[in-house]
């Protein structure tokens, strides 16, 4: 059986079929628009992403479910970056015809099970013919407290910066699967089903221990770089502090140039934050919380620019500035 069999409504009513209703949704999927409440006072936070094959994935690299899961985990760190509670789902699909039936249905079940993981309810979308390639575009709305709304624009000059997870391994598998190489399997989940930093963001926003706040989605400099732009300020970095897993740590002793992947690989989904001395224990005691490693890996200086210093205080100039789809 085809996919084309089911017609756009029947895919429609395969999906509708295993969401649950929620209070929050007085209308969900199968009306001209869904209908949310947001609580009392709070603003609506609304985010898109697209996934293109062959431009962001490719059919052979990773399973239908991990890519669900991803489409959502990459929007969900959006929400997390504003330090926000995501609400509501909605999912274009550009459909190929030789996606089969298992396939689309492991694709709706990663979406699905992601989204319920996050606290978020799929609540509308539209399905179409893709001529070439699968595509996926979706969009989560979200609610936040306005005076709890982490933008980019408030790091302030003696603001430390911080960094939560580790950096690299996701641009890591990827370099090993451009070349053909096998990635090291422990990363391979970093890459293909990438975890978002949701409670991360919402306890830096309620317990205001960060002053500007941005997820990594296109590699530290590119996104640091957003940082400063909007603050108006510049930053240094100490690349020996860079927060790394053991798996990259041993291929970076191998290969040193690999420390530009985790500068500016992209795709880590990790938190970035500037936040003012006085925050460090609370941060510290967050990172515990969440068993998450917290990690202070520079400073916000009045100087315009990024400066990325090694050890000895040479600055460390990257040939790559951050991951650019239109290169
Ligand atoms: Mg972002």
């Amino acid at each position: 059986m085809s996919l084309g069999s089911y017609g756009e409504f029947g895919l429609i009513e395969r999906i509708r079929a295993q969401v649950a209703g929620r209070d929050d949704v007085l209308v969900g999927i199968g009306d001209d628009c869904c209908a949310t409440m947001l609580p009392p006072g709070e603003v609506l936070l609304t985010t898109t992403d697209l996934l293109i094959e062959e431009i962001h994935f490719r059919r052979a690299w990773t399973d239908f479910f991990a890519l669900g899961c991803k489409a959502v985990a990459v929007n969900i760190s959006d929400i997390a970056a504003m330090g926000g509670t995501p609400r509501t789902l909605s999912l274009g699909l550009g459909l190929p015809a030789d996606l089969c039936p298992e396939d689309f249905d492991q694709l709706i079940a990663g979406i699905l099970t992601a989204a319920q993981e996050y606290g978020a309810v799929l609540s509308g979308g539209d399905t179409c013919r893709s001529p070439a390639g699968l595509l996926l575009s979706v969009t989560v709305q979200g609610s936040s407290k306005p005076e709890e709304v982490l933008r980019r624009s408030g790091a302030r000059v003696g603001d430390l910066l911080y960094v939560s997870g580790t950096l690299g391994d996701s641009a890591l598998v990827l370099r090993e699967l451009l070349t053909g190489r096998t990635p090291p399997a422990e990363l391979a989940g970093r890459h293909h089903q990438p975890t978002a930093r949701l409670r991360l963001g919402q306890e830096l926003a309620q317990r205001r221990l960060a002053t500007a706040l941005i997820d990594l989605s296109d590699g530290l400099r590119a996104d640091l770089g957003h940082i400063l732009t909007a603050s108006g300020i510049g930053a240094r970095v100490d690349a020996a502090s860079l927060p790394l897993s053991p798996t990259f740590r041993t291929a970076l002793a191998i290969e040193p140039s690999l420390l530009d992947l985790a500068l500016a690989g992209g795709e880590d989904y990790e938190l970035l934050w500037s936040a003012p001395p006085v925050a460090a224990p609370a941060l510290a005691a967050l990172g515990t919380e969440l068993g998450l490693p917290l990690t202070c890996i520079g400073e916000i200086v009045a100087a315009a620019g990024l400066h990325v210093v090694a050890a000895d205080g040479e600055e460390i100039i990257s040939s790559k500035v951050g991951y650019n789809h239109f290169s």
